[in-house]
């Protein structure tokens, strides 16, 4: 039989449980934000799924993707937290608003983004815009920016390095041990390959993403395996004359390596089912 202390413990943290998952659910994790470290001067700054790049120069802090307004407003009013400096660039990853708007927040800043973005990105004119790459140094920092080609993640999705620091960064095309949706309507798995595979060509050492953790150039590398093998093993299974269904069971049931990986449960049988139709329309 439980003691009245032994009682009274127990609500208390019944009680404490549900006050604490009650305001998690009430803050929503789109509202989870903190600025992390990722190396020398570079950190990331957290919107609940979403992350941006942030780097600390004696010049001034440069943005890629400022993701929303209100995270717009939050790392304005939590910059201090890292440095004095104000945000004085913003890079555009790409053009969808999940991750480009709320750039006006900061002001007057000196913005990038690649030829095919639209002529404004949530009221913000991108000043500079490339075709192919684009590299500029502030303060001791410098930022390749790289054109990732058409038809998979976007059509104006760009790569940003950072050095010294060798940070990569790329925004939706792919991300450390995370498996991809390949739903953008219209988006080809193919070319979204291509796009990882000619970030990949690039020298960095950490990797970066605008969604899950961060990782290493060989995650990178093992991002392509992924998505090779998937679309390789499809090809082979439509070959074969399988069923949509079998093509899945069977890849799946050889899913080691991925099963840990994030969105697995979500994302890895329908991520197949578009593979399947990209390929039967080829
Ligand atoms: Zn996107």
């Amino acid at each position: 039989m439980l003691s009245h202390i032994k009682l009274s413990k127990l609500l208390l943290i019944i009680c404490a449980t549900l006050v604490s998952a009650q305001s998690l659910s009430a803050q929503g994790l789109s509202r989870q934000r903190e600025i992390s470290h990722v190396t020398g001067d570079v950190y990331r700054m957290r919107d609940g799924g979403h992350y941006s790049l942030i780097t600390v120069t004696q010049k001034g802090v440069v943005l890629v993707d400022p993701l929303n307004t209100r995270a717009a407003q939050w790392l304005k009013a939590n910059l201090s937290q890292i440095t004095d400096q104000p945000i004085t660039h913003i890079i555009y990853s790409h053009s969808h608003l999940d991750h480009a708007s709320g750039g006006r927040v900061f002001g007057e800043t000196k913005t990038y983004a690649h030829e095919k973005a639209p002529k404004t990105i949530d009221g913000v004119t991108p000043l500079v815009r490339f075709e192919n790459d684009h590299t500029f140094n502030v303060g001791q920092k410098q930022f390749e920016l790289d054109y990732l080609g058409a038809g998979g993640h976007g059509e104006d999705s760009i790569s940003v390095i950072v050095r010294p620091e060798n940070v990569g960064f790329v925004v939706d095309v792919a991300a450390p041990k995370r498996i991809p949706s390949l739903s953008e309507p219209g988006q080809s798995a193919i070319a979204q390959l291509n796009q990882v595979k000619h970030f990949t060509s690039k020298s960095f050492t950490h990797f970066a993403a605008g969604h899950g953790r961060i990782g290493t150039h060989a995650d990178a590398v093992e991002w392509v395996t992924y998505l090779e093998s998937s679309i390789d093993a499809v090809r082979t299974g439509l070959n074969q004359g399988k069923s949509d269904r079998q093509i899945i069971s069977d890849i799946m049931q050889k899913d080691a390596d991925y099963r840990t990986w994030q969105q697995y449960g979500p994302w890895r049988a329908s991520s197949l089912r578009i593979i399947i139709k990209e390929l039967k329309n080829q």
